[in-house]
């Protein structure tokens, strides 16, 4: 039983707070911990599935009618004191203008001092706006490492298995963080059922298992990466200091005990093709972790409360699984509209305000990169020194720059044609050309070679293809020199040095 937990939620039910909205999929966990706080009162539970039931055995217990029926009953102090109502998977049931009114004033009951609580328990967080003010949304904490050995020795106690030790259980416990109690049984189970005993192979199968509770929760997305640092060309200044990040972040004790802050994270700005995924890849790459990446536009849930709900899962799961590269994609679509009017606007500003103190205060080994297109627009706030690391922006390729992007990308497809080609002039005509341009004439080019019947590729055939390209600068015009002039102006770091 997570205690960190329990101890907030018997504070936040002796100081009266109305709604609790428990937001996790493990049953019996809920319940276990539900049946420890009552304290005398008498828990009545409503099922979205089966209707009212029995909170012990679950059994449907025969009263008509529905859910705003059944909260009607208690809609007295008389009725209310004492008890705790329990609402299971009632996100439907939210919608109902009758439910809501009908909890509104459950919870004016408990305002007022009835000894009563209502607690919400699902999978999905659906706060209807009337209720807004009356709920407090709590997550399931994820298991610490010590409780993860814990789990683990009990479960291979409980079944006679062969016990894990030393190194092998470190790892474990590491690879499993994250996941629930339920789930680390079942892997615990398939990967004895496999061999009888644990072994290193199965860090595969947790990592599949952690792929999917990732999936499920929604946000969050487990990238698999195989770019490294050699995959692209240039930015010289950021591998330089991502290097050094590097250092510190695989002797993180002892770089602590020298004296050397805990790596944030990084800005990387940058127009459209100029290889700021292709970053983020190669960083959890070289720092050897798991690739998270938070989808901003999937994370605005359309319900009040929801995003932020969302922002908080996504943050404990990076932390339940950091080390870790958090990767939050096109940054200015969750925090461009700060500042402005009305009901949404709120919203992302204290969506924003929760990332902030995250990113400010956060201990884990989460190291957070942020990637955007134009920080212009974003709050200044978020651009203060002590929240990233550093900011970095990528402009497009100098000359030198496009010559070993052009290499990278014609080794990768006609590997040793590059000894052959005229690289200089490829890099000379090609200004104004992205990373991504570049990868594209090279594409092109090596399919004209070969639809010519050429025994390899020309360096007149990736010249063709540029000149019938159109590039970045060319299509971005003036705005493009005005939004790197502005980079200059705030001092942001160049990444190509
Ligand atoms: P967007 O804002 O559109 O997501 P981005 O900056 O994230 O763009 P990437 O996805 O990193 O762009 O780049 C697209 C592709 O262009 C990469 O997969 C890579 O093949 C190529 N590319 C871009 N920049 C470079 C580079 N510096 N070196 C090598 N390849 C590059």
């Amino acid at each position: 039983m997570s205690e960190g937990l329990k101890k907030k939620m018997s504070r936040y039910l002796d100081a009266g707070f109305p709604i609790l909205y428990i937001n996790s999929f493990e049953e019996e966990k809920v319940d276990a911990l539900i049946s420890s706080l009552k304290d005398g009162r008498e828990v009545v539970e409503w099922n979205g599935a089966r209707g009212l039931v029995d909170f012990e055995t679950k059994a449907p217990l025969s009263l008509g009618g529905g859910l705003a029926d059944v909260l009607e009953l208690f809609l007295s102090r008389e009725e209310l004191e004492g008890k705790i109502l329990v609402l299971r998977d009632i996100h439907k049931g939210l919608e109902s203008p009758e439910v809501t009114a009908r909890l509104k004033n459950i919870a004016g009951l408990i305002g007022q001092g009835a000894d009563a609580a209502v607690i919400l328990v699902s999978q999905v967080v659906v706060i209807p706006p009337e209720l807004e003010k009356y709920i407090t949304i709590l997550e399931m904490d994820y298991l610490s490492i010590p409780e993860i050995h814990s789990l683990v020795e009990d479960f291979v106690r409980e079944n006679g298995f062969p016990p894990v030790k030393g190194r092998l259980a470190e790892e474990f416990a590491v690879a499993l963080k994250g996941l629930s109690e339920f789930e680390i049984r079942n892997v615990l189970a398939l990967a004895y059922a496999r061999e009888g005993e644990l072994s290193r192979r199965d860090l595969e199968l947790i990592f599949e298992q952690k792929q999917q509770t990732i999936k499920k929760a929604g946000i969050l997305e487990m990238v698999h990466s195989k770019e490294s640092l050699e995959d692209i060309g240039g930015l010289d200044s950021l591998k330089g200091w991502l290097k050094r990040k590097a250092k510190v972040f695989h002797h993180i004790e002892e770089a602590e005990e020298f004296g050397v802050d805990k790596p944030k994270g990084v800005l990387v700005a940058g127009l459209p093709g100029c290889g700021k995924s292709l970053s983020a890849k190669a960083i959890a790459r070289l720092f050897e972790v798991p690739l998270l990446r938070l989808d901003m536009g999937r994370l605005m849930g359309k319900y009040v409360g929801e995003s932020e709900a969302n922002m908080r899962k996504a943050v404990s799961l990076a932390e339940a699984i950091s080390p870790c590269v958090l990767w939050i994609d096109e940054l200015e679509k969750a925090f461009a509209g700060i500042g402005s009017q009305g009901v949404g606007a709120e919203v992302t500003t204290r969506l924003f305000g929760y990332f902030l103190t995250w990113l400010q205060e956060k201990e884990s080994l989460t190291f957070v990169v942020a990637t955007a297109n134009d920080v212009t627009k974003l709050p200044p706030e978020l651009m203060r020194k002590g929240r990233f690391d550093e900011i970095f922006y990528i402009g497009l390729p100098k000359p030198e720059e496009r010559r070993r992007i052009f290499e990278i990308h014609i080794r990768k497809r006609r590997p040793g044609d590059e000894g052959k080609l005229d690289m200089e002039r490829l890099a000379r005509e090609t200004e104004g050309f992205s990373g991504a341009d570049i990868e594209g004439v090279v594409k092109e080019g090596v399919e004209s070679a070969f639809a010519e019947g050429k025994g390899s590729l020309e360096t007149g055939d990736i010249l063709k293809a540029a000149r019938e390209t159109s590039s970045l600068k060319e299509m971005m015009g003036d705005s493009l020199e005005g939004l790197m002039k502005e980079y200059e102006k705030r001092k942001y770091k160049n990444a190509a040095g």
